[in-house]
């Protein structure tokens, strides 16, 4: 059994530090010296200290998977998406990106690079507008760069 990577070298969109906060209401025992502060409780009383439970609002952080933002905003099956696990979600097109077989060499020039990206920018435009518009414009960057992929 054997392992392959793919090296592609070429634009890409980057969403970073996202996260989507839920708020919810929810009965808590607010008593500070009691353990089961601010979790979740049902009934009139905390099980725990006895004090009422008393409205609270939780905020949970909602985990983003990039499978879904590539399904929801992106809606282009040429992309693929990778999630860095720490906010940052990685959406590059494997036709824009260009492939690197085993022991060749690329040169990669500043205006090459430029090129690529004013191409890429213009061509997805829309997608890159839609990101921007949910996800808020300081999120979202297109980068160029290298993606190295396990198949
Ligand atoms: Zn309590």
């Amino acid at each position: 059994m054997g392992v392959s990577y793919v090296v592609r070298v070429g634009p890409y969109i980057e969403l970073s530090n996202l996260s989507v906060d839920s708020k919810k209401d929810i009965m808590a025992c607010l008593n500070k010296s009691c353990p089961e502060i601010t979790k979740p409780a049902s009934g009139k009383f905390c099980a725990n200290c006895g004090d009422k439970l008393s409205h609270a609002e939780l905020t949970k952080k909602n985990k983003l998977r990039s499978s879904q933002i590539l399904e929801d905003y992106i809606k282009d099956f040429k992309f693929y998406d990778h999630d860095a696990g720490d906010g940052s979600y990685y959406f590059y097109s494997r036709e824009r990106m260009y492939e690197m077989d085993f022991g060749e060499v690329a040169n990669i020039t500043p205006d090459g690079i430029k090129e690529d990206l004013i191409k890429f920018t213009r061509d997805f435009k829309d997608t890159i507008t839609r990101l921007e518009e949910v996800f808020g414009e300081n999120h979202v960057t297109v980068s160029y760069g290298i993606v190295t992929i396990v198949c």
